[in-house]
């Protein structure tokens, strides 16, 4: 039976749910993975992930489509998005097999908590790896735990997108040859700064350039950017220190082969943003967070889709994107995994 949750207002929190997945790494391999009902870990004072932040992580969202049926979108994008991050931090990755069904018996005996459709609620995923075992001289810890949980999140936007006012930052958030493209929290300890600071401003988020020039743009703290040029061309920047955007690549799909739109993977210059059309921030939480206005040292931005409400193109790529989440437009091969 479903908990009796006020979906609509839980917000983007911590909420305990009933099983959460564990499997260890120990002498040289993964153990079978299993559902634990206990929530708390206990480990060594001196493991890795607590001296020198060996963890990576994933975010996916399980949901109920139109049909009831209990869904996750490009799961498999996950878990090779989370053994590109093992492989950089020196964590013996995990296969994806392993991960599908992770995710896959975390959803089923949470079912209870998978937001109805309709709420705009889901059910959020957190898998994650961390380094279990002491290290003290520096180098890779020897154990290492694979976790998941989940927990029920309210709808991203209540009474509509409005959208965000964000700043262009002095801080940096990966350098090039870094870490930037991989899911590491040692990637927003260094951002929280930045964005504490860009809140106390009155700005939603931060729009960090690339670290070596300062001249072109990067992502913020946890989403892409989307830009739609005056002549409704969607360009998204490249460079190898973005966290590749599972939204983002699947908004570029939906743009080429469903809106018949043009598109452009290239770098873009912070310099040229002011020429553009709208703007959004996409990632798994809100799929597109429209951006309104970007002030750049003093000089503001103002897109002109203005403060009010998603640009058209922005929009009509939310609309079918989302649409495609829930089951009311047809999905291309592969981006939807049933679960129950
Ligand atoms: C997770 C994340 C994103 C969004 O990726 P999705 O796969 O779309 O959820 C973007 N940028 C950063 C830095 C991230 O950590």
């Amino acid at each position: 039976m479903k908990k009796n949750i006020d979906w609509e207002n839980i917000g983007f929190g911590y909420y305990k749910t009933d099983y959460r997945y564990v499997a260890d790494y120990k002498n040289g391999s993964w153990s079978e993975g299993k559902l634990t009902t206990d929530e708390n870990i206990v480990i060594s004072e001196c493991a890795g992930v607590l001296q020198y932040a060996q963890t990576c992580f994933e975010g996916l969202k399980a949901y109920t489509t139109q049909d009831g049926s209990i869904v996750t979108f490009r799961p498999d994008l996950n878990a090779q998005r989370l053994i590109d991050s093992c492989e950089r931090l020196c964590i013996p990755p995990i296969t994806e097999e392993m991960f599908l069904e992770a995710v896959d018996s975390v959803v089923k005996s949470n079912a209870d908590y998978v937001p109805p459709y309709g709420s705009g609620a889901t059910l959020y995923i957190r898998p994650y790896i961390y380094g279990s075992s002491p290290v003290l001289g520096v180098h890779p810890a020897e154990e290492f735990q694979f976790r998941m949980f989940c927990s029920p999140v309210g709808p991203y936007f209540k009474g509509g997108a409005k959208p965000i006012v964000i700043r262009v930052t002095d801080y940096d958030r990966a350098a090039p040859h870094g870490t930037g493209h991989i899911k590491a929290g040692l990637n927003y300890a260094m951002s929280l700064y930045a964005i504490q600071e860009a809140h106390d401003l009155g700005y939603s988020e931060n729009m960090y350039l690339d670290a070596a020039t300062r001249t072109k743009v990067e992502e913020t703290g946890g989403a892409n950017f989307i830009f739609v040029t005056k002549d409704g061309k969607v360009v998204t920047p490249k460079s190898g220190s973005i966290l590749p955007s599972i939204t983002r690549r699947s908004l570029v799909y939906v743009a080429k082969n469903y809106l018949g739109l043009e598109v452009e993977e290239r770098e873009v210059l912070l310099e040229e943003v002011k020429d553009f059309a709208e703007c959004g921030l996409c990632g798994t939480a809100a799929v597109i967070s429209p951006v309104g206005k970007i002030d750049d040292h003093g000089k503001e931005i103002c897109l002109p889709s203005g403060m009010e409400e998603m640009g058209p193109i922005t929009k009509k790529l939310y609309d079918t994107l989302t649409g495609i989440q829930m089951g009311r437009i047809e999905a291309p091969e592969g981006w939807i995994r049933k679960i129950v």
